[in-house]
């Protein structure tokens, strides 16, 4: 039967490297980007040289890891691999081969440089008209840490493991009393030495708790914490917050820090705003951003939110809903379905780190009607406001209002987590560290908004652009940075 037949490969040929990568090849749209980025001013570093020779050019070792990330190459030992084996990757990087150290190296000492390259591209894109920053949706997407969860303790699990190690000493100590063969006292005696020193080492983690004022510590990677990843399955990862703009998709912003989303709003949005130079923007989040401090300090930014509300705790007890006491602003004070009123004395009191006054009315309550329907306090019906009670009030309206709007946010943020995790395989992280975590997460969304202008523009329409660019960052850096003096400044600021 005859097959298909493959080259000969004894077979001697003229060719040009530039020949074997296609034309519409990722490698090449990293090339000409990276060349427009003004990487000194990004403060890109490159690993020295030990022996004395020059060191790798930045460019070059950019050009490496975005290639990389875009294709699952992200282990600095698999990127080194590829510079001797990838026929795209040998092209890109003209037949340099730096070695594994050195790729690592780069990577871990460039982590600022890597948030600022993304901003400028942000901003460069702002420029394109492909972010118009009118619609931001910002949500979040959890991804592993290098540290296991073994490695992770809070107070619960400290005191588990005492608990257990007690009970071990005690069934040691109760075997030692009842032994009279001395090597085999000898050998329960080494086994207690073993439990004390267990347990030695867990109190040492519990001060360590107590003395930075934390609920968990990680020892791997100190700043990874316990998060749920998806339907209660905990593991030690970040929790990563990203903006996306609504008329592209594109990523805008990134941050990492917190285990949920309850204070991410007003940071993201604000440092949305700012990265674009925007007076006013809308922002959509999901339920687990409706807090009423951020909201507030949102609408006080000119930012208005569309975050869907959360349902208060008197819709689920079967007594009153909090909807039928109506509000006076005027003059503060609530009425019951009875009629009362129920006043407040003025002070803010701190509820789990939300600000509230108390409403109530105990004279009316006693004899009331309605009490059964109403409260169970044997004092009657309290009434919690939080001070910024009017702010989700009226984000409450406006997502009710604009429901179609609201359902925006899925279209605009979602896909591209998708993408990240699924296709690019984005599911964990490799580097120990905030900083470090957050310049993995800058390159993946480098990578996620070129792919995405390969896909808004045709291949050739986006590569003349960029050459342009090229010419004009080779050829005259000044008038490159009077197009884009936006740029430029806020590389320098962020
Ligand atoms: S129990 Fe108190 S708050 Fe509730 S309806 Fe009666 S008077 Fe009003």
């Amino acid at each position: 039967m005859d097959f298909i037949q493959g080259f000969n490969r004894c077979q001697l040929q003229m060719l040009s490297f530039d020949t074997m990568v296609k034309q519409d090849s990722w490698a090449r749209i990293v090339d000409l980007f990276v060349d427009i980025l003004p990487l000194k001013e990004l403060g890109f570093k490159s690993t020295h040289a030990s022996e004395g020779r020059p060191p790798f050019d930045p460019s070059d070792l950019l050009k490496l890891y975005l290639y990389g990330y875009k294709n699952q190459l992200r282990s600095s030992r698999k990127l080194a691999h590829a510079c001797q084996v990838n026929i795209e990757v040998i092209w890109l990087l003209k037949g340099l081969t730096p070695s594994a150290r050195k790729i690592a190296y780069f990577r871990k000492e460039n982590s600022t440089a890597f948030k600022k390259a993304f901003r400028h591209f942000v901003v460069l894109l702002k420029d394109w008209s492909l972010i118009d920053g009118e619609t931001i949706a910002i949500d979040s997407f959890k991804i592993r840490a290098q540290n296991s969860l073994k490695n992770n303790f809070n107070q619960k699990k400290i005191d588990r493991h005492i608990d257990y190690i007690d009970g071990k000493i005690n069934e040691y100590q109760n075997q030692l009393e009842e032994e009279d063969n001395a090597d085999r006292k000898e050998e329960i005696e080494k086994k207690i030495a073993y439990q004390n020193s267990k347990k030695d080492k867990y109190e040492e983690i519990e001060q360590q708790i107590k003395d930075r004022g934390v609920s968990q510590i990680s020892l791997t990677d100190p700043d990874a914490k316990s998060v749920i990843l998806h339907r209660n399955v905990v593991n030690v990862g970040y929790c990563v917050q990203a903006g996306c703009d609504g008329k592209y998709n594109l990523f805008i912003n990134n941050d990492t820090g917190t285990v949920n989303d309850t204070h991410a709003l007003s940071p993201m949005a604000l440092d949305a705003k700012s990265l674009l130079g925007l007076d006013t923007m809308n922002v959509i989040t999901d339920k687990g951003y409706t807090t009423g401090k951020h909201i507030d300090i949102c609408t006080k930014n000119n930012i208005t939110t569309f975050s869907s509300p959360k349902d208060h705790s008197s819709q689920h007890n079967g007594l009153f809903d909090m909807q039928i006491f109506k509000y006076d602003k005027e003059n503060d004070f609530y009425t019951c379905p009875a009629g009362q009123i129920l006043s407040t004395n003025g002070t803010v009191y701190n509820k789990n780190k939300h600000k509230v006054k108390h409403y109530k009315n105990r004279q009316a309550c006693k004899t009331c009607e309605l009490r059964n329907q109403c409260t169970k306090n044997k004092n009657g019906r309290f009434i919690e406001r939080s001070i910024y009670q009017e702010a989700l009030d009226e984000n409450k309206k406006r997502v009710a209002d604009n429901p179609n709007y609201y359902r925006l946010r899925q279209q605009i943020t979602e896909h591209q987590f998708g993408t990240l995790k699924r296709q690019w395989g984005f599911t964990y992280v490799l580097m120990k560290g905030k900083e470090n975590v957050l310049s993995e997460v800058n390159l993946m969304m480098i990578c996620y908004n070129l792919r995405r202008l390969m896909s808004i523009f045709s291949i050739n329409d986006l590569k003349n652009k960029l050459k342009e660019l090229v010419l004009l960052f080779l050829t005259k850096y000044t008038t490159y940075r009077r197009i884009y003096p936006m740029n430029i400044q806020k590389m320098l600021t962020c």
